[in-house]
């Protein structure tokens, strides 16, 4: 099933977008990321340095559902 553009009339494609929670949550899980390595590499923080560089992958890879207008391109979020 497709959708029409509010905005166009255009046709709505099924996209995939990555940043869910936007600038902020993908830097954040960038910064998790490295903190979680950089304990991993100094030793002794493993068991929390693998958690966090999981965690800080979830949050920078987050990923949104979303039709995408072939028209003017604006986004609606899909459930
Ligand atoms: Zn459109």
């Amino acid at each position: 099933m497709n959708l029409t553009c509010k905005q166009c009339g255009g046709e709505m494609r099924k996209r995939t977008i990555s940043g869910g929670g936007g600038c902020f949550w993908f830097l954040i899980g960038i910064t998790l990321f490295f903190a979680g390595i950089g304990l991993c590499l100094s030793g002794g923080g493993a068991i929390i340095g693998i958690p966090l560089a999981l965690a800080g992958l979830f949050c920078g890879a987050k990923r949104r559902k979303v039709w995408r207008c072939k028209g003017c391109g604006c986004i609606v979020e899909r459930a």
